[in-house]
């Protein structure tokens, strides 16, 4: 017997950006999961959720968790940054702010960066790039959502000098050992085969098909 059409349209999952980067990258990432993909804006939500959280674990929580509520469909939301061994963790948390409001941008974040690596040697200065995937079931409140993590990492290398254009943020100081490259100096396709965020919604998808089947 043939199915109803609408019982093979996909199940929609709201990414929970306004970043429209970030919501190509995901396309590209989840374009073998039987989800169509809607941001923030596609759904009319103009709430922002304050990232208040002092790991990216409670930020990406309480992203998934409000905006959930308010789309009312499964969603995941991201918290992602850079960690420095030899800064104890930094930037973390605060990778998109680090240096506080006067520095605009990720160039000048990249080299307040760099001075405080000052003088550190290469064997020192291990990194890496982690991404806390946050799902939430369909829910109209918070009372009776389930929330789901998933962790994914990438490790590298600070660099002494920025190198390459492609990317974002810290991508231009962030080598990669195993291309001999900094992630500034690779392609797209390549950076969504070993990013944090392509490790992570590696192992979101059969997170996400289990919640979508279970309805
Ligand atoms: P968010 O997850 O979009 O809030 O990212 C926080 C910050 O971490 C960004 O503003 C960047 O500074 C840094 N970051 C996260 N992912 C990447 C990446 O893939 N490349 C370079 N920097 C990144």
């Amino acid at each position: 017997m043939t199915q109803p059409a609408d019982d093979a349209a996909p199940q929609r999952l709201l990414i929970a950006t306004r970043n429209p980067g970030k919501m190509r990258e995901y396309r590209q990432l989840l374009r073998d999961a039987p989800f169509e993909l809607v941001s923030l804006d596609d759904l009319g939500i103009p709430d922002e959720v304050e990232e208040t959280g002092d790991t990216f674990e409670e930020n990406a929580r309480l992203k998934a968790g409000t905006y959930g509520a308010l789309g009312g469909i499964l969603t995941l939301a991201d918290d992602s940054g850079l960690e420095v061994d030899a800064l104890g963790g930094e930037p973390g948390v605060y990778s998109s702010r680090y240096g506080g409001d006067s520095i605009a941008t990720d160039q000048d974040r990249v080299a307040l960066l760099l001075r405080n690596l000052d003088g550190v040697p290469w064997e020192k200065r291990t990194a890496r790039f982690r991404c806390i995937l946050a799902i939430a079931t369909p829910s109209e409140s918070h009372l009776n959502q389930q929330l789901t993590l998933v962790v994914g990492s990438v490790a590298g290398m600070i660099q002494y000098e920025p190198v390459g254009d492609e990317g974002f943020g810290y991508d231009p100081v962030f080598y990669l050992p195993s291309f001999g490259k900094t992630m500034g100096q690779i392609p797209l396709s390549d950076k969504n085969r070993i990013s944090h965020r392509a490790d992570a919604t590696r192992k979101a998808v059969p997170v996400l098909r289990r919640l979508a089947d279970q309805g």
